[in-house]
Order: C-alpha cells, then sequence, then structure tokens
C-alpha cells in the first residue's frame, strides 16, 4: 500500500515535469542555443488529441491519473466566457468526476474512495494551453479478479485520439497505448 502511493507520486511527478518542458519551449531565443534537458521526460507533454493515463495497482486499490490538455475534452483552453462555454466547462468536470466516465473494470467491482480535479488554470502556459489533471482512487472486492479495464473516454470525447497508459501492476511495469479502436487494457 504505500510503496504503491510512493510509486503513483512518483508517476505523477513525471507529468509535472512535462509542464515545465513545454513551458521552456516557449522562449524566444534570437541566438538558439539547443538545449539537452535532461531528467526531462516527455510522458505527459501537451500534444492535442493526446493524453496519458498512469495507473497503480496493489492489492486493495487501483490509483490512476489522467492528464490531458482541455483541448481534448473541450474544444478550447482558455477559461470558459461565454454561456455556453461554461456549460461545455461545468459538464466536463462533472463527467470526470463520475468513475464510469473514466473507466469499466471487468471482474470485480470497485468504489471510488476518492476522486480529484486539479484546477486546469492554475497552471496554463504563457501561450495558453491548459491540461487538465485528475486522479482516481478506487477501492476493489477483488483486485486479483480483474480480466480488463475498460477505457471509456473514447465514446465521449472525440477529440480524444490517443491515450498513454503506463502501469503498475503487482506482476510488473507495463506500457501501452490506446486509442478509439483499441480502449480496453487487459489484466492477467
Ligand atoms: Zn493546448
Amino acid at each position: 500500500m504505500r510503496v504503491a502511493a510512493y510509486l503513483f507520486s512518483a508517476l505523477c511527478g513525471f507529468g509535472f515535469m512535462s509542464l515545465t518542458y513545454a513551458h521552456e519551449e516557449t522562449h524566444d531565443h534570437k541566438h538558439h542555443e539547443h538545449h539537452e534537458h535532461e531528467g526531462h521526460r516527455h510522458h505527459g507533454a501537451h500534444v492535442h488529441g493526446m493524453a496519458t493515463l498512469d495507473l497503480v495497482m496493489d492489492d486493495q486499490e487501483l490509483m490512476l491519473h489522467l492528464q490531458s490538455p482541455l483541448m481534448n475534452f473541450l474544444g478550447f483552453e482558455h477559461e470558459p466566457e461565454t454561456e455556453q462555454q461554461k456549460a461545455i466547462y461545468q459538464d466536463m468536470l462533472q463527467q470526470l468526476e463520475r468513475k464510469d466516465s473514466l473507466l469499466t473494470v471487468e471482474g470485480t467491482t470497485c468504489q471510488a474512495e476518492s476522486i480529484e480535479i486539479e484546477d486546469p488554470f492554475a497552471n496554463q502556459d504563457e501561450a495558453g494551453h491548459a491540461d487538465v489533471d485528475v486522479s482516481y482512487f478506487l477501492r476493489c472486492e477483488q483486485p486479483d479478479k480483474i480480466t480488463g479495464l475498460k477505457i471509456n473516454l473514447f465514446d465521449l470525447y472525440n477529440r480524444l485520439e490517443t491515450l498513454q497508459v503506463q502501469m503498475v501492476l503487482p506482476t510488473g511495469q507495463q506500457q501501452l497505448e490506446l486509442n478509439p479502436q483499441r480502449t480496453t487494457i487487459r489484466i492477467n
């Protein structure tokens, strides 16, 4: 449990590092020097159409961290201004606060213990790009019985093209890519 929580925060850290990376790219240099940003990870970089999902599973809990450009869910990335934009934004928040919007767990029953959505406009970069970060903590009755995780985001948001998944399971680490044609993570 403690180990999993640690790994989860380490995975989330990748996302924050890539935010920093994207920020540095906006600098305007006359004498352009090529900097190798050592230690920066491209995982979680801000690319419209792409999102990342970090997943940690231990013997009781399933922890997921979703990071996506707001564009994928809203069609814009500035703070909502018109009534229509405000309604779209509120709809998104309501959707993301439900675990069923993110995924369907196959093989056992899981309850959401907490779902936390970070304010996407708190970390908006100079060029106006913004990400939404959501952390899901699920408690599952029999996690060892989980056979698959079906990701439902593609059904809700057609601007989402690829989801890069990084998983830490009791059996080891795994990376895979999902898209509207391939939405299920097979487990075991
Ligand atoms: Zn953007």
